[in-house]
């Protein structure tokens, strides 16, 4: 039984990292970073199945290295470096028998995994780990198979099987743990992206409203220039008139495009200053429909990393959120103040507010009080956004007073200020 057990706590190892690997890889955004944090388990990985393997025979050892090696080629394509990594950490415990026979099996799998991997990713979520298994199975019978031929002695059945068995199993289990986290983050990028679809119909309805009063007034100006016989100053009035509506309509619409444009992923210095004032421009159209008189009160020039195109995101969803809770007006004021650790944003709405209940409720995906004009989806991205950029968010509100919504970045600038400090 040693054996098995020792597989088997393996095979716990690898799931308590695994865990670590996707907290670790929720907070990234960067590729590059993901690829290292990547690497960095896969080695653990490896460290760990081999401190606690089982020798068979003078120089060959048996555990579940094969299975992050399987998983970490084919879910994330990193073959060469995971052999690379597996034969150093392989060597340092050994140049013998059992070394030459797992270099030589891993080599003949990089070479398999280099050839299968675009077929693999293209395959649907259950044959994928289907085939993981099948690989993990027919590594396990080859490495197997050589080592008998060497006539190593292996006279326990359970060797037998638990090797062919529980690295199949594990990697099954491995496996499909990581397509229900592939899914999961399929799925929220999709709900971002249905949340922002919705947002831009929300708003290209009030936008054209915006758009044709100008329209309107640019036209009758055109008709009264071919209708009557003006002096030329009345004429450069009513034309200069019209060029700032025409103008006018022209910022909304840009205004419009840059929020409607589809977001790449970029972490970047934001200057939260700008990106509110862009926020507000693009909302500007609802306030006005719904009568809000909003009110910006910035502190200096604040800073803090992340997406741009998210950040606003998330702040159109909780200014239109506030808009809407004001249909017969109001007052909306935005500020920011910076601390030399945090960088906070306070949006206060003076709309019907919410009880305890939604309050609680705020955030949870499809929850909302707007009925057929509501998605639910709105708070529940700025939430994961927020998160996602490392801050936080705090929402305070009195039923038929008003909301405050507190959110809180932490200030990039003052890791650095505390490292100069103490240099
Ligand atoms: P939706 O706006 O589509 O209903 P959200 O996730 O944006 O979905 O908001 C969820 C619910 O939270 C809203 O339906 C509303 O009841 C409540 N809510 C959010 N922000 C405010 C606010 N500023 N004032 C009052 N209620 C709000
Ligand atoms: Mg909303």
């Amino acid at each position: 039984m040693e054996f098995t057990k020792n597989l088997l706590l393996n095979f716990s190892i690898l799931m308590v990292l695994l865990f670590f690997l996707q907290m670790m890889i929720e907070r990234q955004v960067q590729s590059e970073s993901i690829r290292w944090i990547n690497l960095l388990f896969y080695s653990l990985s490896f460290i760990a199945c081999i401190v606690f393997s089982t020798t068979i025979a003078n120089g060959v050892y048996f555990d579940l290295r094969q299975v992050p090696f399987i998983i970490g080629s084919l879910y994330a394509g990193l073959s060469i470096p995971l052999f690379i990594i597996l034969v150093i950490i392989r060597g340092i415990v050994g140049i013998n028998y059992g070394f030459w026979v797992s270099t030589f099996v891993f080599l003949f799998m990089v070479i398999l995994f280099c050839w299968v991997r675009k077929w693999f990713m293209n395959l649907a979520a259950n044959q994928r780990v289907g085939v993981s298994v099948l690989f993990s199975f027919m590594c396990s019978l080859i490495l197997m198979m050589i080592v008998l031929l060497k006539q190593v002695p292996i006279q326990l059945t359970e060797t037998w099987v638990s090797f062919l068995v529980v690295p199949a199993i594990a990697t099954g289990f491995i496996s499909s743990t990581m397509e229900l986290i592939r899914q999961n983050s399929l799925m929220r990028k999709q709900l971002v992206k249905a949340e922002k679809i919705e947002a831009v119909s929300n708003i290209s309805a009030s936008i054209s409203h915006e758009i044709r009063n100008p329209l309107t007034s640019v036209k009758g100006f055109l008709q009264l220039l071919g209708e009557e016989d003006y002096p030329v100053e009345k004429r450069n009035e009513f034309l200069k008139i019209a060029t700032e509506e025409v103008n006018r309509a022209e910022q909304v619409i840009d205004d419009y495009l840059t929020f409607a444009r589809p977001a790449l992923e970029q972490v970047e210095e934001i200057n939260v200053q700008d990106e509110l004032s862009h926020v507000f421009s693009v909302l500007m159209p609802l306030a006005n429909m719904h009568a809000v008189e909003i009110n910006q009160v910035y502190s200096g020039n604040i800073k803090i990393t992340g997406d741009r195109l998210k950040f606003q995101q998330a702040f159109i969803n909780i200014v239109k959120n506030g808009l809407e809770a004001m249909p017969s007006g109001g007052f909306m004021t935005v500020e920011t103040v910076k601390s030399t650790r945090e960088v906070h944003i306070i949006i206060k709405d003076t709309g019907y507010g919410m009880n305890e209940e939604q309050l609680n409720r705020l955030g949870e995906p499809y929850y909302s009080t707007k009925g057929k004009k509501g998605t639910g989806l709105g708070m529940m991205v700025t939430y994961s956004i927020i998160r996602a950029m490392k801050g936080r968010i705090k929402v305070s509100s009195i039923v038929g007073k008003g909301s405050v919504f507190h959110v809180i970045f932490p200030n990039p600038h003052s890791s650095e200020k505390l490292r100069s400090q103490n240099s």
